[in-house]
């Protein structure tokens, strides 16, 4: 019994993040000014813990900016961030627990793949203090097998595609056992197709590893596609927050009407 309860410890410690680890976000009333531009203007909105949640919005329309907010790389002028229902507005953003992928592949180009998803569980390692050098190996593998790219772990960055690196960047990202997940733009810089895979890829991945996960798009499709909802951003302001089906059949406002392109 002893050696069974040690095995299963071992398997779950390899478990990628658990359920019930992620946490909700809660944006209260945030303003942020560039200068004498407002790029976020009186801002609520609640993010449930678990949730997989599109901000789309045009170009210039104040995404990214509430991204950086929601991660600590932003701090905003006014009002309140509550992660996992506690005040984190000033919170430095490497005690937020949250894995980041940005548009441009942020790999290692010298470090063949499992390194780079290694470099993600080290940062793991030195937050909390431990070091296991043959369990973070086990962990490197496990979630290249759940991105189902353990084949190509000796692979480099140059030697596999735009996409096969977006998913390394979101691996990586996972290694740190975040318990919200922040992608902007994701897959802003690739060809169409590609993109339209890993729609269907990202949704998959999230019914994986349900970690409350934040995306930033401006393509009305992929956010249709990808998220349970979307948060609907025009000049700094929320327009409307709905289920894909909410939002397409019932938009709230002229601008919601006019960017989804409802025949309503
Ligand atoms: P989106 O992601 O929706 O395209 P952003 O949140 O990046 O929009 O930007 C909103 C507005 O704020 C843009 O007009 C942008 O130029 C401006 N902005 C964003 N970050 C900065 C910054 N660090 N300094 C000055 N202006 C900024
Ligand atoms: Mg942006």
């Amino acid at each position: 019994l002893g050696s069974l309860s040690y095995s299963w410890r071992r398997r779950e410690s390899l478990l990628i993040t658990k359920r019930g680890r992620q946490m909700g976000i809660l944006v209260e009333n945030v303003s942020k000014n560039f200068g004498a531009f407002r790029a976020l203007d009186h801002v609520n909105l609640e993010i449930k813990s678990g949730s997989l949640v599109a901000l789309l919005g045009p170009s210039g329309s104040g995404k990214s900016t509430l991204l950086r907010v929601m991660g600590g790389l932003e701090v905003p002028d006014t009002g309140t961030v509550w992660l996992g229902g506690k005040d984190a507005t000033y919170q430095p953003v490497q005690e937020r627990n949250m894995g980041f992928v940005f548009q441009n592949y942020a790999l290692f180009p010298h470090m063949p793949l499992y390194q780079n998803v290694d470099f993600g569980i080290k940062i793991y390692e030195e937050m909390h203090g431990i070091s296991d050098p043959e369990q973070r190996w086990k962990r490197a593998y496990s979630l290249l097998r759940l991105i189902e790219m353990e084949h190509l772990s000796d692979r480099y960055p140059g030697q596999i595609s735009g996409g096969q690196k977006q998913r390394v960047a979101l691996a990586r990202a996972l290694a740190v056992e975040p318990r919200v997940l922040l992608l902007d733009e994701p897959f802003g810089a690739l060809d169409p197709n590609i993109r339209k895979d890993l729609r269907g890829w990202l949704r998959t991945l999230h019914e994986k590893v349900p970690v409350t996960t934040v995306f930033v798009t401006h393509d009305q499709q992929e956010a249709m596609e990808v998220a349970n909802e979307i948060v609907i951003f025009n000049e700094g302001r929320i327009e409307q927050v709905g289920t894909p089906k909410d939002v397409y059949d019932n938009p709230a406002t002229p601008f919601v009407k006019q960017f989804i392109g409802s025949t309503n």
